[in-house]
């Protein structure tokens, strides 16, 4: 990225619940030299309490529906949710696995910001997550923080290579949060 403002910044809390580390290779190349997020104002927090944004990586499997959904309840509003790979997404190699729950939509709710992918490129997950920034400065988030189905739609970050065509998201669950 050629320039930044430090009036921007996203500290983004990730859990993964359930993913096989391809996409937290990619998470984690952000944090080098080469795209360097700090220097863009994003960064990894500890703690959810500190937290803008919540980035899922995997399909959600059953023993990490309830930690997340905890994790998720604890980050202060306005907040947004990130989907980040195919898996959490709802699609991807483990769809439809007997012990998991559909990916942040099937297990929560639906997420503010998609990142497809398997996995995204390092440069595909800065593009969503500056989206994502761009979404909390917009007035309306400190108002409701709960997307309507098009922000969804619109904030979805296209892969590379096209998806398997058939492939929808997979069992929508309980969505009480
Ligand atoms: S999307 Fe691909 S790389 Fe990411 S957790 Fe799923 S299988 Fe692994």
């Amino acid at each position: 990225m050629g320039h930044h403002s430090h009036s921007r910044s996203l500290q983004c809390r990730h859990v993964d619940a359930g993913s096989c580390n391809g996409c937290e290779q990619e998470l984690n190349a952000l944090t080098g030299s080469f795209y360097d997020m700090q220097h863009v104002g994003l960064d990894i927090v500890a703690s959810p309490r500190h937290a803008d944004a919540l980035i899922v990586t995997g399909p959600v499997s059953d023993t990490m529906m309830t930690p997340l959904r905890a994790v998720w309840a604890a980050l202060p509003r306005p907040k947004r949710l990130v989907a980040l790979g195919d898996c959490a997404a709802g699609y991807g190699v483990f769809q439809g696995a007997y012990a998991t729950r559909g990916g942040v939509e099937g297990s929560m709710r639906p997420p503010d910001v998609v990142i497809r992918g398997c996995p995204p490129t390092p440069a595909e997950i800065l593009q969503g997550l500056t989206a994502v920034m761009d979404t909390l400065l917009e007035p309306s988030s400190f108002i409701d923080s709960q997307p309507s189905a098009d922000l969804v739609e619109a904030r979805r970050i296209p892969p590379l290579e096209q998806p398997r065509g058939d492939q929808t998201p997979g069992d929508v669950g309980e969505r009480e949060i």
